[in-house]
């Protein structure tokens, strides 16, 4: 029996890897659950901890942890914040952790369960892409850290069984987002709620607009530099309208290997959560005949934000921090209608220019380039765009 503690568990990632872990039931594989952690949303929590007689939970703060004291029964243990969240990854009677926390702090959640030792399921982007070298140096044995995200889980797959020496490329796709047939002079006027309606995958807002633009992408391609000890020259980007196809490595004969299926995150997360073994499938099967499969470059043009994201992965120390912390910003500000679609490319651009860059930054210093960005950003929305922007 694994015993696994989810971070992050009322948001996308983290309700559907509840799902999976309710089909697999019978399945000759069980997880036991055995923490929870979440933000605010303290009623969906409790229930979920209810249903699976979780011993430990966390949310956001004080406040929210007194409601799910009032909702819990009394010998399940509440914590809160930050500490709350890292005493989940570090519990010891926790194997597996599952980190789908959005937003930086996922970070510490994943310092801590690595360094206790724990195998880490990571679903939190940020993670890898401001602090790949601090995860990757404590990540003892290579199945130590297995990755959630769709197109990492295809390349993990795909690299089994084959040595790093055989490898060309990798690729991951993308499937372009919800403004991909539209011409690039359009995006100064879409909408959130048009940004928000992407194509093939169902995911939370932020990474939603991260696909409309790309950025999300460019994240992807610095987890895929970290996780696989990859030079950049040599990860790919393709656009695949269709989304079925989602990673590929080429060797150096040649051959493709790809790994298909559905445009259904429950795959990746059971993969994740049951590995090394495949087991029976937490969603549709994937029927191949009469579907057509489409490869093309990224269009620069229409999607600038990109090409900002990957430079700040070739630069590394602290700019992908400043990036991913302006990017937050910048998303938050467009979803509350304060700035266009666009400025968000413009945004990332001006803070890349900007950082003050760190080679080689420490988790304070990391946190540091996090804030200075954030300023930054807001005052750059000021000048820009009236002083009630942000
Ligand atoms: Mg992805």
């Amino acid at each position: 029996m694994t015993r696994i503690g989810i971070l992050g568990a009322t948001g996308s990632i983290g309700t559907q890897a509840l799902e999976v872990i309710r089909r697999l039931r019978g399945s000759g594989f069980e997880l036991e659950v055995v923490a929870l952690a979440a933000g605010r949303r303290v009623v969906e929590l409790c229930r979920a901890a209810v249903e699976f007689s979780v011993a430990l939970v966390s949310l956001r703060g004080p406040e929210e942890a007194r409601k799910a004291k009032d909702l819990l029964p009394s010998h399940v243990e509440v914590l809160y914040g930050q500490e709350g969240l890292e005493a989940i990854a570090r519990h010891p009677e926790v194997d597996l952790v599952l980190n789908a926390v959005v937003g930086a702090t996922g970070l510490r959640a994943t310092l801590a369960a690595l360094s206790a030792g724990k195998r880490v399921a990571l679903a939190n982007k940020e993670s890898l892409v401001i602090g790949g070298h601090l995860v990757m140096e404590l990540v003892r044995d290579p199945d130590q850290l297995i990755p959630v995200d769709s197109e990492h889980s295809a390349l993990w797959q795909a690299m089994k069984g084959v040595s790093r020496e055989e490898v060309e490329k990798l690729w991951i796709t993308a499937s372009g987002g919800a403004f991909r047939d539209l011409p690039p002079e359009g995006l100064a006027h879409v909408t959130p709620q048009q940004a928000l309606s992407h194509p093939t995958w169902r995911m939370g807002p932020r990474i939603t607009v991260d696909s409309a633009t790309l950025v999300n992408k460019g994240f992807e391609v610095i987890e895929a530099h970290w996780l696989f000890g990859m030079p950049y020259e040599r990860i790919g980007v393709l656009l695949h309208p269709q989304s079925l196809v989602h990673g590929l490595v080429e060797l150096v004969d040649g051959n493709m290997l790809a790994v298909i299926s559905e445009p259904d995150m429950r795959i990746p997360i059971q993969y994740a959560l049951t590995y090394p073994r495949h087991r029976p499938p937490p969603a549709r099967r994937l029927e191949l005949g009469g579907k057509t499969l489409e490869f093309g470059e990224v269009p620069r043009d229409r999607y600038p934000a990109f090409s900002v994201v990957v430079q700040a992965g070739k630069e590394g120390g602290a700019a992908p921090a400043a990036i991913n912390a302006a990017d937050e910003e910048l998303v938050a500000a467009f979803l509350a209608e304060r700035i266009p679609f666009t400025a968000i490319a413009e945004g990332l651009a001006y803070i890349l220019e900007r950082h003050p860059n760190i080679p080689r930054p420490t988790l304070e210093e990391i946190e540091d380039v996090d804030g200075w960005a954030r300023e930054e950003v807001r005052r750059w929305m000021r000048a820009r765009f009236g002083p009630t922007i942000a």
